[in-house]
C-alpha cells in the first residue's frame, strides 16, 4: 500500500523534526479521522517515508546566458494545481520549437517565457485554492467543501448529460487549455538544410 498524507499549517520546519517527530506530528493530526487512517498511521513506524514541505517556485526568468531551465525547475506549481506534469510537456515542446525557429538562443528562450509564463502564472494561482479544498479545518468546512465535491465529481465522471455538455463545449478553452501552441511540426531551423516548411498555422492544445 502507498499513502500520501497532506497537512496544511502555518507552523514551518517540520520536515527538519527527524522521522519520530514527523511521525508524531502526522499521528496528533490525522488520528480521529476513521477509514483507512489507523492502518496508515500504524504502519508509519517501519514503512519507507518520504516527508518535506511544499511549495511554488517563482522565479523572475527561467534561463540566464545559454542556461534555460523547464518543468518543475522552473515553476513547479505544487502538486495541487493538477498542472505541473501538462505544463512541463507543454514546456519541453514550446522551448523546442522556439530553439528550433531561432536562430538566437536568447530570442528562443524569450519567445518559450513569453508564450508559457501567463500560463504558468494562471497554473499556479490554483494551487492555494486547491489546497484549502483539500484541507478542510473543521466537519463544517469538511461537509460543506468536500462532500458535495466528491458527489459532483462521481456523478460527473458517470452522467450521460455531463458527457453531452462536455462534448457541447469542447472548442470552449479551460484554463489548461488557453494557450494557443504554435505548430512546430514542420519547423525548421534557420541555419540547417531544407527539411520543411516554415511554422504552420496555429493549434489549440486540447
Ligand atoms: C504527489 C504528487 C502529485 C501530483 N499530481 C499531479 C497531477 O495530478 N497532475 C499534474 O499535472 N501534475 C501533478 N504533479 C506534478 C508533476 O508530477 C510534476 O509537475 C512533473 O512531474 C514535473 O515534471 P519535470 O519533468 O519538470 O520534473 P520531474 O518529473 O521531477 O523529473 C525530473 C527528473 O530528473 C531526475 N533527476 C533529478 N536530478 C537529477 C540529476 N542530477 N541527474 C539526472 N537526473 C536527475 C529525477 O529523478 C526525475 O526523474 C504531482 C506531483 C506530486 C509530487
Amino acid at each position: 500500500m502507498t499513502a500520501m498524507l497532506t497537512l496544511r499549517t502555518p507552523i514551518r520546519g517540520l520536515e527538519r523534526l527527524g522521522r519520530a517527530g514527523i511521525v508524531t506530528t502526522l499521528r496528533a493530526n490525522f488520528t480521529d479521522l476513521g477509514w483507512e487512517t489507523p492502518r496508515i498511521l500504524a504502519a508509519l513506524d517501519d514503512a519507507p517515508m518520504h516527508f518535506e514541505a511544499l511549495g511554488q517556485a517563482r522565479l523572475p526568468t527561467w534561463s540566464h546566458g545559454r542556461v534555460a531551465l523547464l518543468g518543475d525547475a522552473a515553476w513547479a506549481t505544487s502538486p495541487f494545481a493538477g498542472i505541473g506534469a501538462t505544463l512541463a510537456v507543454t514546456g519541453g515542446y514550446v522551448l523546442a520549437g522556439e530553439l528550433a525557429t531561432h536562430p538566437d538562443p536568447y530570442a528562443a528562450f524569450a519567445a518559450y517565457e513569453r508564450r508559457l509564463r501567463p500560463v504558468v502564472t494562471a497554473g499556479q494561482k490554483s494551487a492555494p485554492t486547491m489546497s484549502r479544498i483539500a484541507h478542510p479545518r473543521t466537519r463544517l468546512e469538511r461537509s460543506l467543501l468536500q462532500r458535495p465535491l466528491l458527489r459532483a465529481g462521481a456523478w460527473a465522471a458517470t452522467s450521460p448529460l455531463m458527457a453531452r455538455l462536455s462534448r457541447g463545449s469542447a472548442n470552449e478553452p479551460t484554463t489548461v487549455d488557453a494557450i494557443t501552441l504554435p505548430d512546430h511540426s514542420l519547423a525548421q531551423h534557420p541555419g540547417t538544410e531544407n527539411s520543411g516548411e516554415a511554422l504552420g498555422p496555429t493549434t489549440q492544445m486540447q
